[in-house]
C-alpha cells in the first residue's frame, strides 16, 4: 500500500489523481464483496470526505445509503486538541445498520475516537471505518481502520478535499508540497 506513494523526501507526500482512483476502485470492490449479503449506510464526515465519499460510493457497484455529519474540533489550524463538537447531525436512524463511517484522515485518532464512541451509541448494528489517509506516527489512541487508502508520513497534506484555511479541496490529488 504505501509502496505506491511517491515520497519526495523527508515529510514529503504527493499521491496521484491516478493513484487514489486505482486504491478507490480496490476498496469500492472489498466494500461490495464484505457486504454481499447487507445494505451498508455509509457516513461521510464532512467536510474533508465528501470528494473521497462521492468517489467511494461510485465504486460500490451494490446497494447502499448514505448519510453525512460534521464535526468541528478545538485545536489550531493543524493540531486536534481531541475536544470535537458535533455541528451537523445524522438524519437517519443507525438502529438495525452496518454502518461504515467515511473519513478523510486519521492523525491523532482523537475524532475518530469521539465519532466512533457517538455513532456507538446510536444502535447500529456493526460500525466499521474507512479512511483515505492515515498518519501512523502521529497516533495517540489506537482506532480500528478497516478500509485504508494510504499510509503516510507525518507532513500536513491537502487536496482531494483536504483543505488549507478552507482552501484547494478541489484539487485531484493530495499533496504536502508548498508553494
Ligand atoms: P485527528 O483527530 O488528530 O485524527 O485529526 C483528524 C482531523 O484533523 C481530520 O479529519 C482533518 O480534518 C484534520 N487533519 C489532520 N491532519 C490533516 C492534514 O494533514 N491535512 C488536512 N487536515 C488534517
Amino acid at each position: 500500500m504505501s509502496e505506491s506513494i511517491f515520497k519526495l523526501g523527508q515529510g514529503l507526500v504527493q499521491i496521484s489523481q491516478a493513484q487514489i482512483t486505482e486504491r478507490v476502485a480496490e476498496l469500492g470492490r472489498q466494500i461490495r464483496d464484505d457486504y454481499a449479503t447487507t445494505t451498508p449506510h455509509l457516513i461521510c464526515v464532512l467536510n474533508g470526505a465528501f470528494i473521497f465519499m462521492a468517489d467511494l460510493v461510485r465504486a460500490i457497484d451494490s446497494p447502499l445509503t448514505v448519510d453525512f455529519l460534521s464535526v468541528s474540533s478545538y485545536g489550531s489550524r493543524t493540531e486536534t486538541s481531541g475536544e470535537v463538537r458535533l455541528v451537523k447531525d445524522l438524519d437517519q436512524s443507525l438502529k438495525g445498520r452496518h454502518v461504515i463511517l467515511v473519513e478523510d484522515i486519521v492523525d491523532t485518532g482523537l475524532t475518530m475516537r469521539y465519532l466512533l464512541n457517538y455513532l456507538q451509541g446510536r444502535g447500529p448494528v456493526s460500525v466499521k471505518v474507512a479512511a483515505l489517509l492515515s498518519k501512523p506516527s502521529r497516533r495517540q489512541v489506537e482506532v480500528p481502520l478497516h478500509y485504508l487508502g494510504f499510509e503516510i508520513d507525518d507532513a500536513f497534506v491537502y487536496g482531494y478535499g483536504l483543505d488549507v484555511d478552507h482552501q484547494y479541496r478541489n484539487l485531484p490529488f493530495v499533496t504536502s508540497q508548498r508553494g
